[in-house]
């Protein structure tokens, strides 16, 4: 038994993912014996969890509309002895939403001890939320919902590309170490068309043959850390000389500024 845990927080908060679908992942966050989910696209994994745990629900944490993240709420709610805390986009039709967020809100979970700042990250959709622990695990936190993945970012289904450049921009500068619990398990794929943008990246190149060892193995590649998405992601790095230079290509003109080298990236994912 490990017997040397850190002594500041009282009820540690461990997080584990519940496998949905063909290929989302629903985060469980957990401190002692209650929990909070996100987005849980299915409700199916999750009452599994809380029956084998014997683990009580006290929150869902949604950061946007989309089926695959909120097709279980209803039954979690219902399965539910107590009242279940609802947290997610305001401007977004979510089932029982019972806190409506902006983002920029400072959330406490007491049930779990837990704080987490809330991100408005519109772009994948207009009202998407990210959620953002400084303290939860040894390095922090985020759980981006469908806004970034590994190697990749969410389509762009209700905003525009400076809208999620821009969110993309403020998780760029949360702590490189982060932890970062997207809803996708997209990377390898993603791989692919990071490597098309910058083929003499040595470290996307390092990191694709890693994720496809572990995908032949079955591993995850989630948590991602935003380190490593900083030194790989393409839609990270619109200040890199070669993603410039193959934005320019896609363009047929050199980009006029960041968005654009965004948006050149993106619209060329889009029919990749
Ligand atoms: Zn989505
Ligand atoms: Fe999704």
């Amino acid at each position: 038994m490990n017997t040397t845990k850190r002594d500041a927080p009282m009820t540690a908060v461990t997080i584990l993912s519940l496998p949905a679908f063909n290929d989302n992942y629903i985060w469980v966050l957990r401190s002692g014996m209650n929990v909070a989910v996100v987005d849980p696209g299915d409700a199916t994994p999750v009452l599994a969890y809380l029956r084998e745990s014997g683990a009580t629900l006290s929150a869902l944490l949604i950061t946007h509309h989309h089926g695959d993240h909120i097709g279980g709420i209803d039954a979690l709610i219902k399965a539910a002895n107590a009242p279940v805390q609802v947290f997610g986009p305001a401007r977004e039709s979510i089932p029982g939403l019972t806190d409506p967020l902006q983002g920029g809100e400072h959330l406490s979970l007491p049930a779990l001890a837990l704080e987490l700042e809330v991100l408005a990250v519109p772009g994948h959709t207009a009202g998407h939320l990210a959620y953002y622990g400084a303290n939860l695990g040894t390095d922090g936190a985020l759980f981006c919902g469908d806004t970034l993945f590994g190697a990749g970012c969410g389509r762009l289904f209700e905003g525009t590309a400076a809208q999620m450049q821009a969110s993309l921009a403020k998780i760029a500068v949360l702590p490189a170490p982060t932890c970062v619990y997207c809803a996708h398990e997209y990377t390898q794929s993603n791989l692919g068309f990071a490597l098309a943008v910058e083929p003499d990246n040595p470290i996307t190149r390092q990191r694709a043959h890693t994720v496809a060892e572990q995908r032949a193995r079955g591993l995850a590649t989630v948590p991602l850390t935003l380190s490593e998405e900083l030194a790989t992601n393409p839609f990270l790095r619109w200040s890199s000389p070669e993603v410039i230079a193959a934005a320019t290509v896609q363009l047929g003109h050199p980009p006029e500024d960041k968005v654009q080298t965004f948006a050149a990236i993106r619209r060329w994912k889009d029919g990749f």
